[in-house]
């Protein structure tokens, strides 16, 4: 199965009072502060390996505010974390771009079950879209204001093997059904 990680607000702390002219500087992305629970799931997804007998794959997929110096600052800072995810199941996407034709362009087959976990509920709203995908909304303490999303979603605040716990679930409930 194929499990798709966002990164700003997703596995790093979203900075909501940060403006554009801070959030696009250069070294920037390498600041986060990560959301440790989340990297903690995303790291016990990686050393998972399989579920059920099948490859558990992790991908990152992010928008980047420059394909160059952003693209190695989010290299960057993954590795900082422990992070230890190929290169090829890293999908940069330039901001402002669609996420559903970068993993399409990315030659990702996408099967019933995979899942995308990430903050934001127009990217969730995009990806639930590519067929057999499972969107999942990651309640990160400063989104959901709303309450606009109605599909799957799991807290930043729980422990790491709760939200491990609860992707492989809803992965595994949703092929059942
Ligand atoms: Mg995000």
């Amino acid at each position: 199965m194929n499990i798709f990680f966002d990164m700003d607000g997703t596995l790093s702390v979203f900075n909501k009072e940060a403006g554009p002219d801070v959030w696009s500087a250069p070294g920037y992305a390498r600041t986060l502060e990560k959301l440790n629970n989340v990297v903690g799931a995303c790291k016990q997804l990686l050393k998972e390996k399989t579920i059920n007998g099948e490859k558990i794959n992790v991908y990152i997929c992010s928008a980047v505010v420059s394909m160059d110096f952003a693209v190695e600052d989010k290299k960057y800072w993954l590795k900082e974390m422990g992070i230890d995810i190929p290169k090829e199941n890293m999908i940069f996407v330039p901001y402002g771009q669609s996420k559903k034709k970068a993993i399409e362009e990315a030659g990702v087959t996408v099967r019933p079950g995979d899942v995308f976990l990430d903050d934001y509920t127009n990217n969730l709203v995009e990806l639930a879209q590519i067929k057999g995908l499972i969107p999942i909304k990651l309640l990160n303490g400063i989104n959901d204001t709303h309450r606009s999303w109605r599909g799957a979603r799991v807290s930043a605040f729980s422990d790491a093997s709760e939200i491990t716990t609860t992707i492989l679930g809803i992965s595994l409930v949703s092929r059942a059904a």
